[in-house]
């Protein structure tokens, strides 16, 4: 969208808030014009090109219909997830779906008490006994339409799905305390959102409490460009009290209205794909698993690919235990059939035969065994040949310090290094040690961790070992900043580990003419191998640290010594050895 002097470019609908910014008017005084002219609209909703047309036009704009360049978006990675699994559709096959919606926040500010209060309120109503099993979605009606809500609250669900490639959610309900406002985890769970590109919402929750304090939170979500749209910003804040049951009705509205501003759809005739939300392995049944269908319909005898899991579907039910035949997009649905647990996350899909389900499968365990061998995602040191090879274009980083007090000049000098050729975008910047939700989540943005005088968690470690995800710890600003700026200009040498080959005992020195003095040696350990690098100790004192340049078996030349076996060493312009030093041979390795 380009503003060339009055002429404007519109897209075919647009929302008010978007439209506002384009023009740089106010979205309030943008809404009273519409009003005049009599259109109703909320500052989250959309209007068709005609009417922001119209609307452009009193402000001296004429509106010209916007040139997609849908590819283009797709590779600045703008495109969210589930619109990425479905890129394959046919665009006038799309069809409005159910909006699927996760709920955030911090421990203890309500999100299970609120999303029993929604299931209790909207669809136990009129239904005897509610529902008697919890299959990790349920939905419920608001308008006639409906809503998927995602029933494992927190992050941790959210992103160990996209970690996987999935998006379960399209929308996240932030769930803030209004007695007690933003705290660690709000930041973290905006974070995670944002880095998923989902829109975010709050839900003011506990406002039935004496020391509730709206308009304190509504500040603190200000600054952390959440800016509440009663405040003329464009995230809505509603408040609602889960324990009384309270604003739930609007809550529910509100999220109708988020879903128009983003448009969710799918082909439900088209392929069937969608997400595992959960599942376990049940005694008496085999394989329990809860699917989200996100494009097509699912039928009750498909044959399924879920991970590495297959088989063909013996019964689906509905969130309510209700066996159904058939289920379309944002639906949520409990099978059995499945041949092996799959995980939280993995992405499902609908194939023509269990042969063909097999083949897949092997397929996957294939990549996942190559995947797992060449395991680094992202590290400084690659950041550089990702970006000359087209891969990345700007780094993302997770920062973590001890204390505010110097998170805050990190991140000044952070956002200073980022105004180059390559961007620099902190997704999440927090005091405390590095725990397993930041390796989630850099594990599933592609970041990297700088810590600054904190450890990382030893669960975190691991993790990231196993997702690949490059951990730095400094204690130093500037040589932080160092690092990241070498690595944004292609400059940081590539991180070297040494790797030790074997170890050998001298049993005896003599002179050769040809290398001065050689050491007849035993090899104790592993190999010594010529070209690689050794130290030699005389007892805890390293005397010599060099090439192991000339190496003999038995008068030949050999290119490596095996542990058991005997061998003459000589190193270059080095003659002081004896006998009982010992030698170590390593190499240097470029690590990841
Ligand atoms: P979660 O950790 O975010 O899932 O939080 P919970 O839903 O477990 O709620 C934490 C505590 O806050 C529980 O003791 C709830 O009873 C209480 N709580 C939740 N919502 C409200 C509310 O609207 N008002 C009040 N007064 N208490 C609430």
């Amino acid at each position: 969208m380009s503003n060339n002097g009055h002429k404007i470019e519109l897209p075919s609908s647009i929302v008010i808030r978007d439209l506002a910014q384009m023009i740089e008017k106010s979205p309030i005084d943008l809404i009273k014009k519409l009003m005049t002219n009599g259109v109703m609209a909320t500052i989250n909703q959309s209007v068709d090109f005609d009417t922001a047309a119209i609307v452009v036009a009193e402000y001296g704009f004429e509106a010209v219909p916007e040139v997609i360049e849908e590819a283009s978006k797709e590779e600045a990675g703008e495109v969210p997830l589930w619109r990425q699994m479905i890129a394959g559709e046919d665009g006038a096959q799309l069809k409005p779906r159910p909006p699927v919606v996760t709920i955030l926040g911090h421990v203890d500010h309500g999100k299970t008490s609120l999303l029993d209060a929604i299931r209790s309120t909207e669809v136990a109503a009129g239904e005897a006994g509610g529902i008697t099993q919890h299959i990790g979605a349920y939905q419920v009606e608001k308008k006639g339409r409906l809503i998927t809500f995602l029933d494992t609250p927190g992050h941790a669900a959210f992103t160990q799905m996209r970690a996987r490639g999935a998006q379960g959610a399209d929308i996240v309900v932030l769930v803030v305390a209004a007695d007690d406002g933003v705290m660690p985890q709000t930041r973290e769970a905006i974070a995670h959102a944002k880095a998923a590109r989902v829109p975010i919402m709050v839900a003011l929750n506990k406002i039935d409490k004496a020391n509730a304090n709206p308009d304190r939170v509504k500040q603190q979500l200000a600054e952390l460009e959440l800016v509440p749209d009663d405040w003329g910003g464009s995230t809505m804040v509603v408040p609602v009290s889960a324990k009384q049951k309270q604003g739930i009705d609007d809550l529910l509205e509100g999220i109708l209205l988020v879903a128009d501003s983003v448009e969710i759809k799918a082909n439900p005739n088209g392929k069937v794909i969608g997400t595992v939300i959960e599942a376990e392995l049940d005694k008496a049944k085999g394989v329990l698993a809860t699917l989200l269908v996100q494009n097509g319909t699912l039928e009750a005898s498909d044959i399924v690919v879920a991970g590495t899991a297959y088989g063909k579907l013996r019964a689906i039910t509905d969130f309510k235990g209700k066996p159904i035949k058939k289920a379309g997009p944002s639906t949520p649905v409990a099978v059995m059939g499945l041949s092996d647990v799959p995980s939280a996350g993995d992405i499902f899909q609908v194939v023509g035969s269990e042969k063909e389900a097999r083949i897949i499968v092997n397929e996957r365990m294939e990549t996942a065994k190559t995947l797992s061998q060449t395991k680094k995602k992202v590290s400084l040191e690659d950041l550089f040949a990702n970006v000359q090879a087209g891969e990345a274009k700007e780094l993302n980083l997770i920062v973590k310090a001890d204390v505010q007090g110097s998170l805050d000049p990190i991140v000044n000098e952070l956002n200073k290094l980022g105004e180059g050729e390559i961007g620099l975008k902190i997704l999440h910047a927090e005091t405390g040690n590095i725990g397993n939700n930041d390796v989630m989540l850099a594990s599933a943005s592609k970041a990297i961790i700088i810590g600054f005088n904190v450890q990382a968690d030893v669960d975190a470690r691991r993790m990231a070992e196993k997702e690949g995800v490059d951990i730095r710890l400094y204690e130093i600003i500037y040589r932080m900043t160092e690092d990241i700026e070498k690595a944004l200009n292609g400059m940081l040498e590539p991180k070297v580990v040494e790797k030790t080959l074997g170890r050998a005992t001298v049993l005896q020195v003599f002179t050769a003419s040809k290398f001065g003095r050689v050491a007849g040696c035993k090899v104790t350990d592993g190999e010594l191998r010529r070209g690689a690098r050794v130290r030699l100790f005389r007892g805890t004192d390293m005397i010599y640290e060099g090439d192991l340049s000339s190496l003999r078996h038995e008068k030949e030349d050999a290119k490596e010594i095996r542990t058991g076996f005997e061998c003459g060493v000589g190193f270059k312009s080095f003659n002081d050895i004896q006998s009982g030093d010992q030698l170590v041979c390593y190499i240097v390795e470029k690590s990841g």
